[in-house]
């Protein structure tokens, strides 16, 4: 490892793969460190993604980065009725379910091919920071504490980032906006291989849901994820998930056992400071909705790099010249998104069983030609003024 680039990239996820490649592909020398033994596992992620989303980054989709093709979803109330949404409504294709071993690896051996330097077992155990401006971090490899510097450093360490608060930034997530996730990978399980199933309710997921999203015919990721303030002893998202594979799935086989945490907050006031740029779960860049953050991570590592090679062409390292990057990925379509769907998950959290069968019911009776979430929203808004008037206080 070198004791200076011109980018470091702190964490070897899908927002750090990226901005590697993208930095190097921009000629500029670029270390990126990965605190565990290897790329991509264990994978702490259900795996989905918009076919549309991923489209964005490459010519080709590798196939073995799919492990399902999804046509369709089916949303379960709590009552048991659902909504499906089929594949006509959804455009015929909704996404992928990937196969992140393979998917981040690949990320990693592109960036490696385009000239990054990538390091294992690499953990940052300090920020460098200089008169409040960010130069590098401390590396600890290979058995021993190492000064990296850089002209610009990139925090992509994902949803426990410890880098951005050693630069001296306010990362706290309340612990209601914290979801806390179980997730087993299971086979020999009665399933849809080409749909996702989703479960809301009190019961099932509080303030969260249940998902299956296929692997196989008869594999998928099951696992669910509950607000912070909902879990304690004896009703943590694992004793939630237990219930439900008990229930559902007695004759399954457990693979493979994760917990995560997903932030469901709003992302952080500000994503850039002097030296530095935040990236993907570290800068709470992840959808509050839905949770999912691999294409966010994506797409602002790839954001990121672009900036910081203006930046460092420019010679101005400053936060004003940074700003460029919060201000782009705000007003970009995914900034938009963001905002609305954390305006959405306010309401959801407080909605009651009974109401979500009520919402549910009225969304099984559309018939929209021109399927999307924005439209779904419009719909339950107009067939359930009352109900989002009461959830939201507005006129
Ligand atoms: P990460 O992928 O978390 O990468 C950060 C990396 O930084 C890690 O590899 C970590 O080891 C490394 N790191 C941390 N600290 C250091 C350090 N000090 N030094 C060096 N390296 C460090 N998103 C979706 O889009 N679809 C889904 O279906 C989905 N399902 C999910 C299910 C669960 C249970 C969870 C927990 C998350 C899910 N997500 C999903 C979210 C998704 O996994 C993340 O949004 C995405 O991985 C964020 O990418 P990232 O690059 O920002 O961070």
């Amino acid at each position: 490892m070198k004791s200076e680039y011109d980018v470091l990239i702190i964490g070897g996820g899908p927002g750090g793969a990226l901005a590697a490649k993208t930095a190097a592909k921009n000629g500029l020398s670029v270390g990126l460190i990965e605190k565990r033994p290897a790329i991509g596992a264990p994978v702490r992620c259900a795996e989905g993604i918009g076919e549309d989303l991923i489209g964005e980054f490459f010519d080709e989709i590798d196939p073995k980065w799919i492990s399902a093709k999804i046509e369709g979803a089916k949303l379960i109330a709590p009552d048991g009725s659902y909504f499906y949404l089929s594949p006509e409504m959804a455009g015929n294709e909704v996404g992928f379910v990937l196969d992140r071993k393979f998917f981040d690896r690949d990320l990693i051996w592109q960036a490696v091919h385009a000239g990054a330097e990538i390091f294992v077992k690499a953990r940052a155990v300090d920020a460098i920071v200089e008169g409040g401006v960010v130069c590098g971090a401390k590396v600890e490899y290979n058995g021993r504490v190492q000064e990296v510097r850089a002209k610009i450093t990139i925090a992509a360490d994902g949803v426990e980032s410890k880098f951005t608060r050693w630069c001296g930034i306010d990362t706290t997530v309340p612990l209601g906006e914290l979801e806390t996730c179980a997730q087993y990978l299971m086979t020999d399980i009665n399933i849809e291989p080409n749909i996702t199933v989703f479960y809301v309710g009190r019961d099932i997921a509080p303030e969260g849901y249940l998902w299956i999203f296929p692997k196989g015919e008869r594999t998928a990721n099951v696992g669910l994820g509950i607000s912070g303030t909902q879990s304690g002893d004896g009703h943590r998202a694992k004793d939630y998930l237990d219930k439900y594979v008990n229930e559902f799935f007695p004759e399954g086989k457990i693979i493979e056992q994760i917990a995560g945490g997903v932030s469901v907050c709003e992302p952080l006031e500000c994503t850039v400071s002097d030296g530095l740029i935040i990236i993907g779960d570290a800068a709470r860049i992840s959808d509050p909705m839905t949770g999912g953050g691999i294409y966010n991570a994506m797409y602002t590592g790839r954001l990121a790099a672009e900036v910081a090679s203006k930046c460092i062409e420019s010679g101005d390292l400053s936060k004003g010249a940074l700003m460029e990057y919060d201000s782009m990925w705000r007003d970009s379509k995914m900034g938009r998104a963001l905002e609305r769907n954390y305006q959405m998950k306010e309401i959801f959290v407080k909605l009651s069983d009974k109401q979500l069968n009520a919402i549910l019911t009225s969304v099984k009776n559309l018939k929209m030609a021109d399927f999307s979430t924005l439209s779904l929203v419009k719909e339950i808004v107009k067939l359930n003024p009352k109900l989002i008037r009461d959830l939201t206080g507005l006129k």
